[in-house]
Parts: C-alpha cells; sequence; structure tokens
C-alpha cells in the first residue's frame, strides 16, 4: 500500500469532523488526517454555540469521538493558523488542507448606537455562556429589566430561552459557571424578539419556536403577528417549517396570561426594524428606537420596507441577534462581500478566480452561516468529494517538508492533543457530576485551567 495522502483540516467543529470521518473511510486512496483547532478542546459550536440545555444535540460528538479514535487521525489542539503556524507551512506538509473554521464574527447591524454599553453581539453572549475561554470575562449586567434580542432566527431564540431559564433548570446543564451566577441573580422582565418581517418570514425552526412555548417562567405575547394580506396569500405555497411557524406563533398570540402572572414576559415583536439605540446619561443603552416595516410586494417577492412610523422599546440590555460571518485569516483568499473563503464547490480560488492547489473549505466558511449541524456532513461530503477528484486527477499538492508533528513540538508551546482533550473532558466531567448528579460537566471556560487540565494538573478548589 502506498504512503496515505496526508490531509490538515483546520478547525475541529462539525464541518471539520465530517471531513475527516468521509477522508478516513476511504480504502483506496489512503488518507491520513490531522485536525486541528486553535482551542485546547475539540467540537466546535457544538461545545460553544449550542444551547446548553440542549444536551441531545451535543450527543452528535459521539460520532466526533469514534473519528478521533481511527488510527490514522491526530488532534492538535491550541494551534492556531497564522500565529502558531503558517498557511505556507501547511501547504509544505500536507498533500490538501481544508479549512473548516466557521463564521467567527457577528454581523453589524450598521445603527446609530450600536456599540452603546448594554449592547451585546448575540455570538458574544452565545460563547460566553457557553465557557468559551476569548469570552468568558465579558460583563453582562443582567439587573436590567427588559432585553431586546434583534433577529428572528434559531440564535435569538436560544439568547431569549437562556435569559428566562431558572436556577434549576439552569444547574443540570453545562452553562458555565460564571454564567450560572450571573443569569441566576437576573432581574430581566421583559425579553422582546424583534423581527423585521412578519411571522411567515422569521428564520425560526419549528422545535425552537415550539420550546418557547414551555417555558415554566415567562408568559408569551405576539405584536403584530397578525398576517397581512400578502403573506396570507403567499402561505399557501410556504413551505412546511415556515406554515407551522404561522400556526404556532397565532397559538402564541391567543394566549392568555397566567393566573399569577410568570415573572417574565416574552414578547415576539414583528415588522419591526432597530434604527437606532438610544442611549442614557452614563452612555449606556436605554431604549430600542425602532421603525414599522409593512410587507410589499417587489419584483415578485415580498419585501418589508419601513413605514417612517417610529416608536421605542425600553431596553437596559440589548443583543444584536442577525447572523454570523467570517473574518479573513491567514492570507486566504477571502470574499469580503460575503465574508467567506472565495471558493467554487468547495475549491479555494485566489482573488483572480484560479484554483489554489490543494486547498479546500467546508462548513459556515464555505456556504454561509446556515442550517443545522447535521447540514454541515453533507456539505463536507460535497468538498471531499471535490478533493477525491483532485487526488485521482494528480491534482493536489506535492508537499516537500517533513511531518508537521515536529514542528508543532517546537512551535506550539501548549500543544494539546486527544488524550489532553480527553484528560480536559475527564474533569469536567468529574466536576459535573461533583456539582449535581445530572449535570453533564463544568466547563473549564479560562485558558490556563483549561492548559493545566490537559496534562492532568489539578485546577483551583481541586476541580480539575
Ligand atoms: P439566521 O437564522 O440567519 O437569522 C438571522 C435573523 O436576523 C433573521 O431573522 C434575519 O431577518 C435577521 N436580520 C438580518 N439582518 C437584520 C437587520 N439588519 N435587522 C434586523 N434583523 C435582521 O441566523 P442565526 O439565528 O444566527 O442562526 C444561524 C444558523 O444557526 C441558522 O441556520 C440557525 O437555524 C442555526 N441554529 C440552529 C439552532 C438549533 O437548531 N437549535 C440553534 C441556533 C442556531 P431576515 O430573514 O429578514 O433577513
Amino acid at each position: 500500500m502506498s504512503a496515505p495522502f496526508r490531509v490538515a483540516i483546520i478547525g475541529a467543529g462539525p464541518s471539520g469532523f465530517y471531513a475527516a470521518a468521509q477522508l478516513l473511510a476511504v480504502d483506496d486512496p489512503v488518507f491520513a488526517v490531522d485536525l486541528f483547532d486553535r482551542l485546547p478542546t475539540p467540537y466546535g459550536l457544538v461545545r460553544a454555540g449550542v444551547a446548553p440545555d440542549h444536551p441531545k444535540i451535543k450527543s452528535v460528538t459521539r460520532a466526533y469521538d469514534k473519528t478521533a479514535s481511527h488510527e490514522r487521525f491526530r488532534f492538535f489542539g491550541h494551534v492556531e493558523l497564522g500565529t502558531d503556524i503558517t498557511r505556507q507551512e501547511l501547504l509544505e506538509r500536507y498533500h490538501a488542507v481544508i479549512y473548516a473554521i466557521g463564521t467567527a464574527t457577528d454581523r453589524r447591524l450598521g445603527i446609530p448606537g450600536e456599540d452603546l454599553q448594554g449592547s451585546h453581539a448575540a455570538t458574544e453572549f452565545v460563547a460566553w455562556y457557553n465557557g468559551h475561554p476569548d469570552h468568558s470575562g465579558l460583563e453582562i449586567d443582567l439587573q436590567a429589566r427588559q432585553a431586546v434580542v434583534i433577529g428572528a432566527g434559531n440564535v435569538a431564540i436560544d439568547v431569549a430561552r437562556m435569559l428566562a431559564l431558572g436556577p434549576e433548570e439552569l444547574a443540570v446543564t453545562d452553562t458555565a459557571d460564571h454564567a450560572i451566577e450571573v443569569l441566576n441573580a437576573s432581574g430581566i422582565e421583559e425579553i422582546t424578539i424583534l423581527a423585521r418581517r412578519g411571522p411567515l418570514q422569521a428564520a425560526f425552526t419549528n422545535p425552537e419556536l415550539l420550546e418557547m412555548g414551555e417555558l415554566t417562567r415567562a408568559d408569551l405575547e405576539v405584536v403584530n403577528g397578525d398576517l397581512d394580506e400578502l403573506s396570507q396569500a403567499a402561505l399557501c405555497d410556504a413551505d412546511k417549517t415556515r406554515t407551522r411557524n404561522v400556526e404556532i406563533s397565532q397559538d402564541y398570540a391567543g394566549r392568555d396570561r397566567s393566573h399569577p402572572p410568570r415573572p417574565i414576559t416574552v414578547r415576539f415583536h414583528y415588522l419591526a426594524s432597530p434604527v437606532e439605540l438610544l442611549a442614557d446619561e452614563r452612555g449606556h443603552v436605554r431604549a430600542v428606537k425602532i421603525e414599522r416595516n409593512e410587507i410589499v410586494e417587489r419584483d415578485g417577492r415580498l419585501a418589508a420596507p419601513g413605514t417612517s412610523e417610529l416608536s421605542e422599546i425600553p431596553a437596559q440590555l440589548v443583543f444584536r441577534s442577525i447572523g454570523y460571518t467570517g473574518l479573513p485569516v491567514a492570507g486566504i483568499p477571502f470574499d469580503e462581500a460575503r465574508g467567506l473563503i472565495r471558493n467554487q464547490g468547495g475549491r479555494v480560488l485566489d482573488d483572480s478566480g484560479e484554483r489554489c492547489v490543494g486547498e479546500y473549505v467546508t462548513g459556515w466558511i464555505k456556504r454561509g452561516p446556515s442550517g443545522v449541524i447535521g447540514t454541515n456532513k453533507k456539505d463536507s461530503h460535497d468538498t471531499v468529494a471535490k478533493l477525491l477528484e483532485d487526488a485521482a486527477a494528480g491534482r493536489l499538492n506535492a508537499p516537500a517538508g517533513g511531518d508537521m508533528e515536529g514542528l508543532l513540538r517546537d512551535r506550539a508551546e501548549h500543544l494539546v492533543e486527544w488524550d489532553g482533550w480527553q484528560a480536559i473532558d475527564a474533569a469536567e466531567t468529574a466536576a459535573g457530576r461533583a456539582s449535581d448528579p445530572d449535570r453533564p460537566r463544568v466547563k473549564l471556560a479560562d485558558w490556563e485551567q483549561l492548559r493545566q487540565a490537559s496534562r492532568g494538573i489539578a485546577g483551583p478548589a481541586g476541580r480539575t
């Protein structure tokens, strides 16, 4: 058997793991996969994005662990492309490199006041409650009474739901301890989810929207939830998810308040765009100025332009949840307008549209931040198919450099391999059991604690 083709995959989230599994399943030619991540921990958004009260979704990591146990798989954690290693060094050592780095930051609203104190990117809040070590120091003032979450997608729902969960509900999740402490002391009474279009156009998926109706501490309200005539007409051609979203929204609109009223009101406010965040005298957000929108037909499609009717929603806390976007990394060709690595079907293209030999891309940084975890399986399959086609045609990179491991041992001071991650995992799960028999883990949310745990060193209070 000839020596395997060596492939580096950058990013140990779902799309990276799916690409690894698919390559390792090929018998001829044979591939060896090195999976890199800048964090000492694998699983990407399954660990740092999926809501802590959704443990079933996280059980997908069992399939990733199976991939990691393959004899031709290695994990190189705590290694950052562009800092610890360069794109060139990868290309000198691998027949192919697959970028699976996800979309690292939030899309901006571009409205005045967006950066006032008390206004946060939902992406940061999500990373904070999930114990991402870059975000554990985020200061969230939950003494606020009123919060507005801007956007009508599943991340907005996650944020609103996390704000509404009670201490007993949080205690059995892997929400980071620092976040549980703050959330348990929360004074939030009103959470408004602000959607610029109507219930028919919202980006929620049904199970996530339905879950809002099961919140034990919140009553629901709906503002502007009635379908306009154009949306009503469009309903017959709508897909199942959207049709069901409308039904759920109508159910919520028709609900009476509980007796006695629950401590929190979650309000779905449709057909309104934020136009400005307004400040109090301390420079802290005090309200969201909104413009009422209306559904109109434009170029054969439904659009939701503003009507110039302005009003204010009082809010001392704002989460901007209008989607993620990618960031350029390490000189890899980047499409600024789309916030993605420039590519055609997963093959990286340079700025003049020529193929970059041996470079591929998968997941959100290839297609944009859409779909659920499983969507990445098909996406990676498509990218791997291109790689296999190129391997068969002799169009992969011809690496002359040696094995990456030697370079990493010299260079990446805190390299964490799979057994290092397993040590972190063991420490976290043991701390979870000690905290509550039903708690899956207590996440280590600090870089140094993670490094120490990866070396089997006990952390503060003997937790690790
Ligand atoms: P998303 O689904 O793309 O939703 C973004 C929302 O922001 C849309 O409602 C969009 O409205 C709105 N928006 C965009 N620009 C806006 C603006 N300038 N002003 C006001 N609103 C604006 O993004 P996401 O919620 O970040 O989710 C990302 C992906 O992860 C999605 O595929 C989602 O389903 C997935 N996800 C899944 C789960 C789960 O399965 N449990 C949980 C979290 C995330 P328009 O439609 O009008 O553009």
